[in-house]
C-alpha cells in the first residue's frame, strides 16, 4: 500500500471528481492521503475532507505564494491544528521564485509556523523553491525540529541539492519526492534520490500538480503516487513493496497517526 503524503484534492477542479479520485486511489493500493492547507478562508474545506474519510488527513498553514491573504499569527495555528485529523503544520517555507522583491514577510510567516510546530509538537511541511539558503537558516535560527519528542517534518516535493537534503535530515526532516523525479530532464534530483535513504523519505503527488510519467501535462491525482514509488523502486534497484513499506512506516511515524 501507498501513501500520498501531499495533495490538494480540496481545490475545485479535483473536488468535483472525489468519487472518480477515491476509485483512482484502491485501484492503486493508494490507501491515505494528507490534504495539505494553503490558506485560512480554504481550511474549512481541507477540514471537512479529513473529517468526512477516514483515509485522509489534514494540515493547517498558510503557503509562501500567498500573499494578499489573511494572516495567521501562532496562536491561530495553534487553535486551529488543535483537531485530532490535523496531523502537521503547512504548508509554509519560502519561495523566491514565484515572487519578487522585499519578501520578509514570507520569512515572517515561516517563522510563525516553525513556532506553532514547536508549541503543539506537530510536524512542519516545508515548500521550498530558490530559497534553500534562507530556508536552512530560518529552519536553524527557530529551532525547527529540535524539540524532545521529535516534532519534525518534510520538505515537501524536493527539488534541491544533495547538500540541502542531508541538512534537513540532520534536522530530522524527512525528504518527499513528486512525479517531478520521474521527468527524464530531472538527472540532478534523481541523484538525490539515490542518495536520500529510504528509512527518510516520503512520497507524494502535490495533486493537481505535477503529474507524474507516463501522465506528464495531465492533471495529477493521489493514485498516481504509484508512479512515484515504482520509478523509486526501479532507480534504486528495490523491490516495490520495500518502497510502500518504508515510506508507509515513514508517513505513520512522523505525523503520528497509529496504524
Ligand atoms: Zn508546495
Ligand atoms: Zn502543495
Amino acid at each position: 500500500m501507498f501513501i500520498d503524503s501531499h495533495c490538494h484534492i480540496d481545490f475545485p477542479e479535483l473536488a468535483a471528481r472525489l468519487p472518480e479520485i477515491f476509485g483512482k486511489m484502491r485501484e492503486n493500493q493508494v490507501s491515505h492521503a494528507l490534504c495539505v492547507s494553503v490558506d485560512l478562508p480554504d481550511f474549512p474545506r481541507v477540514l471537512a475532507l479529513a473529517e468526512q474519510h477516514a483515509n485522509l488527513y489534514a494540515s493547517v498553514g498558510v503557503h509562501p505564494d500567498y500573499e494578499d491573504t489573511p494572516e495567521p499569527s501562532v496562536d491561530d495555528l495553534i487553535r486551529l491544528s488543535d483537531h485530532p485529523k490535523i496531523v502537521a503544520i503547512g504548508e509554509t517555507g519560502l519561495d523566491y521564485y514565484r515572487l519578487e522583491g522585499d519578501l520578509e514577510w514570507q520569512r515572517e510567516r515561516f517563522r510563525r509556523h516553525i513556532r506553532a510546530s514547536r508549541a503543539t509538537g506537530k510536524p512542519l511541511i516545508i515548500h521550498t523553491r530558490s530559497a534553500s539558503e534562507d530556508t536552512i537558516r530560518i529552519m536553524r535560527e527557530e529551532g525547527a525540529g529540535t524539540d524532545k519528542g521529535g516534532a519534525a517534518g518534510v520538505m515537501h516535493c524536493f527539488t534541491e541539492s544533495l547538500e540541502v537534503a542531508e541538512a534537513a535530515m540532520e534536522m530530522g526532516f524527512y525528504i518527499s519526492f513528486s512525479g517531478i523525479v520521474t521527468f527524464k530532464s530531472a538527472k540532478e534530483l534523481q541523484a538525490v534520490a539515490l542518495a536520500v535513504p529510504l528509512g527518510r523519505m516520503l512520497i507524494e503527488t502535490d495533486a493537481p500538480y505535477l503529474a507524474p510519467v507516463p501522465f506528464r501535462g495531465k492533471m495529477n491525482e493521489p493514485g498516481f503516487v504509484r508512479h512515484v514509488a515504482e520509478f523509486i523502486a526501479k532507480h534504486k534497484g528495490v523491490p516495490l513493496e520495500e518502497v510502500a513499506r518504508q515510506t508507509t512506516g515513514n508517513f505513520f511515524r512522523l505525523f503520528k497517526i497509529a496504524c
